[in-house]
């Protein structure tokens, strides 16, 4: 089996990682809450996108009173 010859080192580690999280790289403000949210994306603490509502954030919470009750 082959076996890395040298332990990581945290600075390697750290470089190889950087690239890990793609967030941040299209981040844009939201022109409706100031949030950030992904370009051409719609935003996801507001539900706007190109200044009209898409999604209403505020009936996406969870209801669980209207489901019947498990066994
Ligand atoms: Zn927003």
């Amino acid at each position: 089996m082959a076996v890395p010859k040298r332990k990581t080192s945290p600075a390697r580690k750290g470089k190889r990682r950087s690239h890990h999280n793609p967030l941040g790289v299209n981040s844009i403000e939201c022109p409706n809450c100031g949030e950030f949210k992904l370009a051409h994306h719609i935003c996801s603490a507001c539900g706007y996108y190109n200044k009209k509502e898409i999604v209403d954030m505020t009936e996406s919470e969870e209801d669980q009173s209207d489901l019947p009750p498990p066994n």
